[in-house]
């Protein structure tokens, strides 16, 4: 495969998104045609826990900043999951359709036990339960592989989405609780943004306890289907952020929170699943301005991370549930310390995370 940096100078401690990484380490394994770059954030809470992305990046520099990016988001991410564990994540530079091999994810397993338990990979875009168990042949620093029973009674392994969420259900409580001061979700107005692996299930547990639905997908027969299940309202896409619902839950895709649909929003509340939905830092704050509650989006979908925690350990799922109730206390100490220093949500969860992982505010033990 030709070698789409050649010539190109790579630099990982002056990148604008080192950010003080423990570790970065590139693998190269020539029999496989594997090329990955592993990036540990930070392991002040534990050994750093991060999924293993494949994708046929441009090159090793827009590798580099994805990875680096995403490894410094898995620390803030455990830090406020309350887990015993800090933040890391793996890329393979390759097309996951055509270049994945089998001995290519061996060669990657390799590559993580040289590493002595200091990263664990999991599955993430790109990579499957199937890869996972082909780099466990070389490794023990595998997560998400352990079949345990979920609370409807259904053996299952690999999958964070249902843990992702019942975890996100109890944000839209907690943030629902503080910004509209109730605690019973009944008759409460909520559009779900996306119903996929995880949105499909938030609007399941939203319906269950009796809110009225409206949803949207990219994919119009998904939106039908789950529309026709739980007796929702569809809607296109582009209309999602105009709905008169209290409650926004953006679980499709990121930087849906922007200039042009934040003056549209007519929820009072804004916690879904979906990874970095603010597109800027700012838009945090014009949210508080307009008198939005924004619920962090790394806390919100904190369960799938939890779960795979805790699925090292052998746990059975009434601990796991019991952990991402707690996603709730997490938000609501976030509320509280925002409406008491005047600054947005996500600032203060950056901060608050900040605290947790460089020591200053030991996490609790599980
Ligand atoms: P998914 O691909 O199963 O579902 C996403 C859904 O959004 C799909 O049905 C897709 O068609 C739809 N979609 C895409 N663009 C859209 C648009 N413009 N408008 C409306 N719908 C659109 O993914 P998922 O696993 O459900 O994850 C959803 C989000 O949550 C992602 O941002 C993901 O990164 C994040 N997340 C997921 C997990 C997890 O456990 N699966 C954990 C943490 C974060």
């Amino acid at each position: 495969m030709p070698n789409p940096s050649a010539g190109r100078t790579m630099s990982v401690f002056s990148n604008a998104h080192f950010d003080d990484h423990e570790h970065v380490v590139y693998c190269f394994d020539a029999a496989s045609g594997l090329r990955a770059i592993i990036a540990i954030h930070n392991t002040h809470l534990g050994p750093a826990l991060g999924g293993c992305r494949v994708w046929p990046y441009g090159g090793e520099d827009e590798a580099l900043v994805d990875v680096l990016r995403l490894s410094r988001g898995m620390t803030y991410k455990a830090a406020l999951a309350d887990l015993q564990q800090g933040g890391g994540k793996s890329v393979i530079i390759a097309d996951p359709r055509h270049d994945k091999t089998a001995d290519m994810m061996r060669a990657m397993g390799r590559f993580v036990d040289s590493l002595g338990g200091r990263y664990i990979v999991a599955e993430d875009s790109g990579t499957s339960v199937d890869d996972m168990r082909l780099m466990r042949e070389s490794t023990s620093h595998v997560g998400g592989l352990l079949e345990r029973t979920d609370a409807l009674g259904r053996r299952r392994s690999g999958d964070p989405s249902p843990a992702t969420a019942y975890g996100a259900f109890i944000a839209v409580r907690a943030a629902v609780a503080r910004r509209l001061q109730r605690q019973d979700l009944r008759g409460l107005r909520v559009a779900v943004q996306g119903v996929g692996n995880v949105g499909a299930r938030l609007a399941r547990h939203l319906h269950e306890a009796g809110a009225q639905l409206w949803v949207c997908d990219h994919y119009p027969e998904r939106a039908r289907k789950i529309a026709d299940e739980l007796g929702a309202t569809v809607v296109a896409p582009a209309a999602i952020y105009e709905q008169p619902v209290d409650v926004l839950c953006p679980c499709a895709l990121g930087a849906v929170l922007n200039d042009e649909t934040i003056p549209k929003l007519r929820a009072k509340v804004v916690a879904g699943a979906a990874n970095n939905q603010l597109a800027e830092d700012r838009h945090g704050r014009e949210l508080m301005r307009r008198g939005i509650l924004y619920a962090p989006d790394y806390v919100v979908n904190a369960g799938g991370i939890i779960d795979i925690a805790y699925e090292r350990d052998g746990a059975e799922w009434a601990r796991v549930q019991a952990h991402l109730e707690r996603i709730g206390d997490t938000l609501t100490a976030i509320f509280e310390r925002s409406e008491r220093d005047g600054e947005p949500t996500n600032e203060i969860a950056d901060r608050l995370a900040r605290e947790r992982f460089a020591g200053r505010t030991p996490s609790t033990d599980r």
